[in-house]
Protein backbone atom coordinates (compact mmCIF):
# COMPACT_ATOMS: atom_id res chain seq x y z
CA UNK A 1 0.00 0.00 0.00
CA UNK A 2 2.87 2.66 1.09
CA UNK A 3 5.07 1.37 -2.01
CA UNK A 4 1.70 2.45 -4.16
CA UNK A 5 1.29 5.94 -2.31
CA UNK A 6 4.66 6.63 -2.84
CA UNK A 7 4.36 5.64 -6.35
CA UNK A 8 1.55 7.96 -6.58
CA UNK A 9 3.04 10.90 -5.24
CA UNK A 10 6.61 10.59 -7.16
CA UNK A 11 4.49 10.50 -10.40
CA UNK A 12 1.96 13.54 -9.88
CA UNK A 13 5.23 15.12 -8.61
CA UNK A 14 6.77 14.48 -12.16
CA UNK A 15 3.64 15.34 -14.03
CA UNK A 16 4.12 18.88 -12.65
CA UNK A 17 7.85 19.19 -13.51
CA UNK A 18 7.54 18.13 -16.61
CA UNK A 19 4.60 20.70 -17.01
CA UNK A 20 6.96 23.17 -15.78
CA UNK A 21 9.63 21.82 -18.57
CA UNK A 22 6.78 22.17 -21.18
CA UNK A 23 5.87 25.84 -20.14
CA UNK A 24 8.90 26.91 -19.90
CA UNK A 25 10.52 25.60 -22.93
CA UNK A 26 7.65 27.25 -24.83
CA UNK A 27 7.53 30.39 -22.73
CA UNK A 28 11.47 30.45 -23.93
CA UNK A 29 10.56 30.14 -27.54
CA UNK A 30 8.08 32.73 -27.81
CA UNK A 31 8.54 35.72 -25.75
CA UNK A 32 9.57 38.93 -27.09
CA UNK A 33 12.62 39.30 -24.05
CA UNK A 34 13.12 42.78 -23.60
CA UNK A 35 16.66 41.31 -21.31
CA UNK A 36 19.27 41.04 -24.25
CA UNK A 37 20.73 37.86 -22.65
CA UNK A 38 17.59 35.93 -23.54
CA UNK A 39 16.72 38.07 -27.10
CA UNK A 40 20.50 36.50 -28.27
CA UNK A 41 20.81 33.37 -26.40
CA UNK A 42 16.94 31.90 -26.80
CA UNK A 43 18.30 28.36 -27.98
CA UNK A 44 21.13 28.35 -26.04
CA UNK A 45 18.86 28.72 -23.02
CA UNK A 46 16.29 25.96 -23.95
CA UNK A 47 19.07 23.72 -24.49
CA UNK A 48 20.27 24.04 -21.15
CA UNK A 49 16.66 23.98 -19.90
CA UNK A 50 16.58 20.75 -21.53
CA UNK A 51 19.82 19.42 -20.24
CA UNK A 52 18.74 20.06 -17.12
CA UNK A 53 15.62 18.77 -16.74
CA UNK A 54 17.37 15.48 -18.32
CA UNK A 55 19.78 15.73 -15.84
CA UNK A 56 17.64 15.91 -12.69
CA UNK A 57 15.67 12.87 -13.22
CA UNK A 58 18.71 10.76 -14.06
CA UNK A 59 20.34 12.04 -10.83
CA UNK A 60 16.44 11.55 -8.75
CA UNK A 61 16.78 7.57 -10.88
CA UNK A 62 20.39 7.14 -10.00
CA UNK A 63 20.01 7.64 -6.59
CA UNK A 64 16.66 5.83 -6.29
CA UNK A 65 18.94 2.36 -7.90
CA UNK A 66 21.37 3.05 -5.13
CA UNK A 67 18.87 3.14 -2.41
CA UNK A 68 17.51 0.14 -3.52
CA UNK A 69 21.13 -1.18 -3.49
CA UNK A 70 20.12 -2.57 -7.26
CA UNK A 71 23.21 -1.36 -9.67
CA UNK A 72 21.42 -2.50 -12.23
CA UNK A 73 19.85 -0.37 -14.47
CA UNK A 74 18.13 2.96 -14.46
CA UNK A 75 14.87 3.80 -12.35
CA UNK A 76 11.54 3.47 -13.94
CA UNK A 77 9.67 6.00 -11.84
CA UNK A 78 12.15 8.33 -13.70
CA UNK A 79 12.77 7.04 -17.28
CA UNK A 80 9.33 7.75 -18.31
CA UNK A 81 9.45 11.35 -17.87
CA UNK A 82 13.01 11.56 -19.66
CA UNK A 83 11.58 10.54 -22.82
CA UNK A 84 8.61 12.71 -22.31
CA UNK A 85 11.49 15.79 -21.85
CA UNK A 86 13.20 14.39 -25.16
CA UNK A 87 9.74 14.67 -26.68
CA UNK A 88 8.73 18.16 -25.71
CA UNK A 89 12.09 19.46 -26.88
CA UNK A 90 12.33 17.65 -30.38
CA UNK A 91 8.55 18.33 -30.87
CA UNK A 92 8.05 22.00 -29.44
CA UNK A 93 11.27 22.88 -30.80
CA UNK A 94 12.81 25.76 -33.36
CA UNK A 95 16.27 25.62 -32.46
CA UNK A 96 18.46 23.58 -34.40
CA UNK A 97 21.33 22.83 -31.23
CA UNK A 98 18.47 20.49 -29.70
CA UNK A 99 18.91 17.49 -31.79
CA UNK A 100 23.03 17.19 -31.26
CA UNK A 101 22.93 18.15 -27.72
CA UNK A 102 19.84 15.39 -26.54
CA UNK A 103 21.56 12.73 -29.44
CA UNK A 104 24.57 12.99 -27.32
CA UNK A 105 22.60 12.91 -24.09
CA UNK A 106 20.97 9.78 -25.32
CA UNK A 107 24.49 8.20 -26.15
CA UNK A 108 25.81 8.68 -22.66
CA UNK A 109 22.50 7.34 -21.01
CA UNK A 110 22.89 4.09 -22.75
CA UNK A 111 26.46 3.85 -22.57
CA UNK A 112 26.01 4.22 -18.98
CA UNK A 113 23.50 1.12 -18.75
CA UNK A 114 25.01 -1.69 -17.49
CA UNK A 115 24.83 -4.60 -18.27
CA UNK A 116 24.04 -4.13 -21.74
CA UNK A 117 25.57 -5.56 -24.84
CA UNK A 118 23.79 -4.49 -27.72
CA UNK A 119 22.84 -0.61 -26.97
CA UNK A 120 24.34 0.30 -30.02
CA UNK A 121 21.26 -0.68 -31.89
CA UNK A 122 18.66 0.74 -29.77
CA UNK A 123 20.71 3.92 -29.62
CA UNK A 124 20.87 4.10 -33.41
CA UNK A 125 17.05 3.83 -33.62
CA UNK A 126 16.02 6.18 -30.85
CA UNK A 127 18.46 8.47 -33.12
CA UNK A 128 16.31 7.54 -36.23
CA UNK A 129 12.93 8.43 -34.22
CA UNK A 130 14.58 11.58 -32.62
CA UNK A 131 14.94 12.91 -35.85
CA UNK A 132 11.62 11.87 -37.65
CA UNK A 133 10.09 13.68 -34.28
CA UNK A 134 12.32 16.45 -34.84
CA UNK A 135 11.14 16.95 -38.41
CA UNK A 136 7.40 15.83 -38.33
CA UNK A 137 6.77 16.46 -34.93
CA UNK A 138 4.04 18.89 -35.76
CA UNK A 139 2.37 16.77 -38.71
CA UNK A 140 2.67 13.36 -35.95
CA UNK A 141 1.59 15.44 -32.82
CA UNK A 142 -1.91 16.48 -34.67
CA UNK A 143 -3.15 13.31 -35.47
CA UNK A 144 -3.65 11.11 -32.43
CA UNK A 145 -3.63 7.95 -34.53
CA UNK A 146 0.27 9.05 -35.57
CA UNK A 147 1.25 10.09 -32.32
CA UNK A 148 0.24 7.37 -29.32
CA UNK A 149 1.40 4.90 -31.81
CA UNK A 150 4.94 6.97 -32.19
CA UNK A 151 5.53 7.88 -28.76
CA UNK A 152 5.24 4.16 -27.84
CA UNK A 153 7.48 3.18 -30.85
CA UNK A 154 9.95 5.89 -29.43
CA UNK A 155 9.94 4.37 -25.97
CA UNK A 156 10.12 1.22 -26.54
CA UNK A 157 14.15 1.12 -27.33
CA UNK A 158 14.73 3.03 -23.91
CA UNK A 159 12.31 0.68 -22.12
CA UNK A 160 13.64 -2.73 -24.03
CA UNK A 161 17.15 -1.68 -23.21
CA UNK A 162 16.45 -0.52 -19.24
CA UNK A 163 14.07 -4.05 -19.11
CA UNK A 164 17.91 -5.96 -20.12
CA UNK A 165 19.57 -4.11 -17.97
CA UNK A 166 17.46 -5.06 -15.21
CA UNK A 167 17.40 -8.62 -16.16
CA UNK A 168 14.78 -10.53 -14.26
CA UNK A 169 13.48 -7.73 -12.27
CA UNK A 170 9.38 -7.53 -12.11
CA UNK A 171 8.51 -4.29 -13.88
CA UNK A 172 4.70 -4.34 -13.54
CA UNK A 173 4.03 -3.38 -17.41
CA UNK A 174 0.67 -2.77 -17.02
CA UNK A 175 1.34 0.23 -14.47
CA UNK A 176 4.50 1.27 -16.75
CA UNK A 177 2.23 1.49 -20.28
CA UNK A 178 -0.37 3.84 -18.29
CA UNK A 179 2.33 5.90 -16.84
CA UNK A 180 3.92 6.21 -20.32
CA UNK A 181 0.58 7.00 -21.91
CA UNK A 182 -0.59 9.61 -19.16
CA UNK A 183 2.69 10.80 -20.10
CA UNK A 184 1.77 11.32 -23.86
CA UNK A 185 -1.36 12.61 -23.09
CA UNK A 186 0.17 15.61 -21.04
CA UNK A 187 2.41 16.54 -23.75
CA UNK A 188 -0.44 16.05 -25.87
CA UNK A 189 -3.06 18.40 -23.96
CA UNK A 190 -0.58 20.94 -23.22
CA UNK A 191 0.83 21.14 -27.00
CA UNK A 192 -2.92 21.81 -28.04
CA UNK A 193 -3.63 23.85 -25.53
CA UNK A 194 -0.72 26.30 -26.05
CA UNK A 195 -1.16 25.67 -29.83
CA UNK A 196 -5.00 27.47 -29.59
CA UNK A 197 -3.48 30.11 -27.17
CA UNK A 198 -0.92 30.97 -29.58
CA UNK A 199 -3.59 31.33 -32.34
CA UNK A 200 -5.58 33.32 -30.19
CA UNK A 201 -2.71 35.61 -29.48
CA UNK A 202 -2.00 35.91 -32.71
CA UNK A 203 -5.22 36.55 -34.33
CA UNK A 204 -5.28 39.27 -31.54
CA UNK A 205 -2.48 40.86 -32.65
CA UNK A 206 -3.53 40.86 -36.30
CA UNK A 207 -7.00 42.55 -35.44
CA UNK A 208 -5.00 45.21 -33.13
CA UNK A 209 -3.03 46.34 -36.47
CA UNK A 210 -5.10 45.49 -39.00
CA UNK A 211 -8.28 47.40 -40.76
CA UNK A 212 -11.35 45.57 -40.70
CA UNK A 213 -12.95 46.44 -43.66
CA UNK A 214 -10.07 47.48 -46.07
CA UNK A 215 -7.13 44.70 -44.77
CA UNK A 216 -4.75 47.81 -44.55
CA UNK A 217 -2.56 48.73 -42.10
CA UNK A 218 -4.49 51.32 -39.32
CA UNK A 219 -3.68 54.27 -37.73
CA UNK A 220 -1.94 52.54 -35.01
CA UNK A 221 0.71 50.59 -37.46
CA UNK A 222 1.10 54.06 -38.86
CA UNK A 223 1.85 56.05 -35.81
CA UNK A 224 4.13 53.39 -34.76
CA UNK A 225 5.68 53.30 -38.68
CA UNK A 226 6.25 56.91 -38.55
CA UNK A 227 7.84 57.20 -35.12
CA UNK A 228 10.25 53.97 -36.25
CA UNK A 229 10.97 56.20 -39.54
CA UNK A 230 11.86 59.21 -37.67
CA UNK A 231 13.93 57.56 -35.13
CA UNK A 232 15.83 55.63 -37.95
CA UNK A 233 16.62 59.27 -39.66
CA UNK A 234 18.02 60.64 -36.65
CA UNK A 235 20.47 57.47 -36.27
CA UNK A 236 21.16 56.75 -39.60
CA UNK A 237 20.08 59.90 -42.07
CA UNK A 238 17.60 57.93 -43.46
CA UNK A 239 15.00 60.08 -45.70
CA UNK A 240 11.31 59.97 -46.18
CA UNK A 241 8.15 60.79 -47.10
CA UNK A 242 4.72 61.15 -46.43
CA UNK A 243 1.51 61.09 -48.90
CA UNK A 244 -1.77 61.92 -47.01
CA UNK A 245 -5.14 61.68 -48.99
CA UNK A 246 -8.81 62.30 -48.37
CA UNK A 247 -11.43 61.41 -51.03
CA UNK A 248 -13.56 64.04 -51.66
CA UNK A 249 -17.35 64.72 -50.53
CA UNK A 250 -17.22 61.02 -49.60
CA UNK A 251 -20.63 61.80 -47.26
CA UNK A 252 -22.27 62.69 -50.57
CA UNK A 253 -21.18 59.20 -51.90
CA UNK A 254 -22.95 57.41 -49.04
CA UNK A 255 -25.69 59.51 -48.57
CA UNK A 256 -26.62 58.54 -52.69
CA UNK A 257 -25.84 55.36 -52.81
CA UNK A 258 -25.74 54.04 -49.00
CA UNK A 259 -22.89 52.95 -46.70
CA UNK A 260 -22.65 49.73 -48.53
CA UNK A 261 -21.64 50.71 -51.47
CA UNK A 262 -19.47 53.14 -49.57
CA UNK A 263 -17.30 50.41 -47.85
CA UNK A 264 -17.34 48.72 -51.42
CA UNK A 265 -15.55 51.88 -52.60
CA UNK A 266 -13.10 52.18 -49.74
CA UNK A 267 -12.38 48.23 -50.43
CA UNK A 268 -11.33 48.95 -54.03
CA UNK A 269 -9.42 51.69 -53.10
CA UNK A 270 -7.16 49.83 -50.90
CA UNK A 271 -6.96 47.25 -53.24
CA UNK A 272 -5.50 49.79 -55.47
CA UNK A 273 -3.57 51.33 -53.27
CA UNK A 274 -2.13 48.11 -52.19
CA UNK A 275 -1.19 47.37 -56.21
CA UNK A 276 0.47 50.88 -56.52
CA UNK A 277 2.53 51.23 -53.56
CA UNK A 278 4.93 48.23 -54.49
CA UNK A 279 5.86 50.28 -57.94
CA UNK A 280 6.34 53.62 -56.05
CA UNK A 281 8.92 51.82 -54.01
CA UNK A 282 10.03 48.73 -52.52
CA UNK A 283 9.88 50.45 -49.16
CA UNK A 284 6.42 51.79 -48.91
CA UNK A 285 3.44 51.06 -46.81
CA UNK A 286 -0.21 51.77 -47.05
CA UNK A 287 -2.22 52.38 -44.01
CA UNK A 288 -5.96 53.66 -43.42
CA UNK A 289 -5.62 56.00 -41.33
CA UNK A 290 -9.01 57.45 -40.82
CA UNK A 291 -12.78 56.70 -42.49
CA UNK A 292 -12.36 58.04 -45.94
CA UNK A 293 -8.49 58.79 -45.27
CA UNK A 294 -5.11 57.04 -45.69
CA UNK A 295 -1.37 57.47 -46.02
CA UNK A 296 1.31 56.44 -47.68
CA UNK A 297 4.89 56.18 -45.85
CA UNK A 298 8.04 55.71 -48.46
CA UNK A 299 10.71 54.56 -45.85
CA UNK A 300 14.34 55.28 -47.37
CA UNK A 301 13.95 57.65 -49.97
CA UNK A 302 16.92 59.20 -52.34
CA UNK A 303 16.52 62.69 -53.44
CA UNK A 304 18.04 62.28 -57.06
CA UNK A 305 15.76 59.83 -58.14
CA UNK A 306 12.33 60.85 -56.75
CA UNK A 307 9.67 63.39 -57.95
CA UNK A 308 6.77 63.40 -55.24
CA UNK A 309 4.61 65.12 -57.36
CA UNK A 310 4.13 63.20 -60.42
CA UNK A 311 4.16 60.20 -57.87
CA UNK A 312 1.03 62.04 -55.93
CA UNK A 313 -0.58 63.11 -59.36
CA UNK A 314 0.10 59.29 -60.44
CA UNK A 315 -1.94 57.69 -57.24
CA UNK A 316 -4.58 60.39 -57.50
CA UNK A 317 -5.25 59.70 -61.31
CA UNK A 318 -5.59 56.02 -60.37
CA UNK A 319 -8.15 56.10 -57.98
CA UNK A 320 -10.25 58.95 -59.90
CA UNK A 321 -10.27 56.17 -63.06
CA UNK A 322 -11.78 53.82 -60.49
CA UNK A 323 -15.48 52.64 -61.12
CA UNK A 324 -17.48 51.62 -58.76
CA UNK A 325 -20.50 50.09 -59.90
CA UNK A 326 -23.89 49.71 -57.05
CA UNK A 327 -25.75 47.21 -56.71
CA UNK A 328 -28.41 48.47 -58.55
CA UNK A 329 -25.76 48.98 -61.66
CA UNK A 330 -25.44 52.79 -61.04
CA UNK A 331 -21.69 53.55 -61.62
CA UNK A 332 -20.00 56.50 -60.19
CA UNK A 333 -16.37 57.42 -59.46
CA UNK A 334 -14.45 59.41 -56.79
CA UNK A 335 -11.45 61.79 -56.54
CA UNK A 336 -8.85 62.47 -54.11
CA UNK A 337 -7.34 65.40 -52.44
CA UNK A 338 -3.25 64.81 -51.06
CA UNK A 339 -1.13 66.43 -49.21
CA UNK A 340 2.74 65.50 -48.83
CA UNK A 341 6.03 66.32 -47.59
CA UNK A 342 9.29 64.90 -46.70
CA UNK A 343 11.50 64.60 -43.31
CA UNK A 344 12.53 68.19 -42.68
CA UNK A 345 16.09 68.04 -40.88
CA UNK A 346 14.23 70.99 -37.91
CA UNK A 347 11.67 68.50 -37.24
CA UNK A 348 11.22 68.23 -33.31
CA UNK A 349 9.02 65.22 -33.36
CA UNK A 350 7.87 62.39 -35.55
CA UNK A 351 4.36 63.75 -35.95
CA UNK A 352 5.40 67.06 -37.56
CA UNK A 353 6.02 65.70 -41.03
CA UNK A 354 2.28 64.58 -40.59
CA UNK A 355 0.77 68.05 -39.42
CA UNK A 356 2.72 69.26 -42.45
CA UNK A 357 1.31 66.73 -44.99
CA UNK A 358 -2.27 67.19 -43.14
CA UNK A 359 -1.73 71.06 -44.12
CA UNK A 360 -1.15 70.58 -47.55
CA UNK A 361 -4.01 68.51 -47.65
CA UNK A 362 -6.27 70.59 -46.52
CA UNK A 363 -4.98 73.60 -48.99
CA UNK A 364 -5.65 70.70 -52.21
CA UNK A 365 -8.92 70.79 -50.73
CA UNK A 366 -9.75 74.62 -50.11
CA UNK A 367 -8.34 75.13 -53.71
CA UNK A 368 -10.98 73.08 -55.23
CA UNK A 369 -10.25 68.90 -54.56
CA UNK A 370 -8.78 66.68 -56.60
CA UNK A 371 -5.72 67.95 -56.37
CA UNK A 372 -1.91 67.28 -54.41
CA UNK A 373 0.09 69.75 -52.84
CA UNK A 374 3.53 68.51 -52.62
CA UNK A 375 6.82 69.38 -51.70
CA UNK A 376 8.86 68.06 -55.04
CA UNK A 377 11.92 66.96 -54.49
CA UNK A 378 12.85 65.54 -57.77
P1 LIG B 1 -14.38 66.33 -48.05
O1 LIG B 1 -14.19 66.42 -49.54
O2 LIG B 1 -14.32 67.67 -47.40
O3 LIG B 1 -13.44 65.36 -47.43
O4 LIG B 1 -15.86 65.80 -47.85
P2 LIG B 1 -16.31 64.45 -47.19
O5 LIG B 1 -17.77 64.31 -47.35
O6 LIG B 1 -15.48 63.35 -47.75
O7 LIG B 1 -15.84 64.66 -45.70
P3 LIG B 1 -16.63 64.51 -44.35
O8 LIG B 1 -15.56 64.56 -43.29
O9 LIG B 1 -17.76 65.50 -44.24
O10 LIG B 1 -17.24 63.09 -44.39
C1 LIG B 1 -16.51 61.93 -44.38
C2 LIG B 1 -17.45 60.80 -44.63
O11 LIG B 1 -16.78 59.56 -44.70
C3 LIG B 1 -18.50 60.70 -43.57
C4 LIG B 1 -18.56 59.24 -43.24
O12 LIG B 1 -19.87 58.76 -43.36
C5 LIG B 1 -17.70 58.59 -44.30
N1 LIG B 1 -17.03 57.41 -43.77
C6 LIG B 1 -16.05 57.36 -42.85
N2 LIG B 1 -15.73 56.10 -42.60
C7 LIG B 1 -16.53 55.32 -43.36
C8 LIG B 1 -16.69 53.91 -43.53
O13 LIG B 1 -15.99 53.09 -42.93
N3 LIG B 1 -17.62 53.48 -44.41
C9 LIG B 1 -18.40 54.36 -45.10
N4 LIG B 1 -19.30 53.87 -45.94
N5 LIG B 1 -18.28 55.67 -44.95
C10 LIG B 1 -17.37 56.16 -44.11
MG1 LIG C 1 -12.08 62.95 -43.98
MG1 LIG D 1 -13.44 63.34 -47.40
Amino acid sequence: MLIWAIRGMTFVTNLLLLTGFALLYDWLQRTQFQIQFLKRFRSVCQILLTIGFLGFFQLASTFRIMEAHNRKGFGWSYLGFQIGVLIIALFFKRSRGIFPVTAFLVLNWYWLLPNLVWWGYAFVLTLVLMRVAEKFGRQIIDRPLRYYPFCLLFAAPFMWANWVSLRGIEVGWPWEIFANLAIFYLIWFIYHELKLRNQRHALLLYEARQDNLTQLYNFRVFNEDLNQAFRDYHENGTQYLLYTFDIDHFKWINDRYGHLEGNHALREVAAELKRLVPKISRHAEVYRVGGEEFSILVFDVTTQQYSANAVANHVRKAIGELKFTTQQGEQFQITISMGQDQIDAEDQNYLDLYKRADQRLYRSKETGRNKVTTSDLG
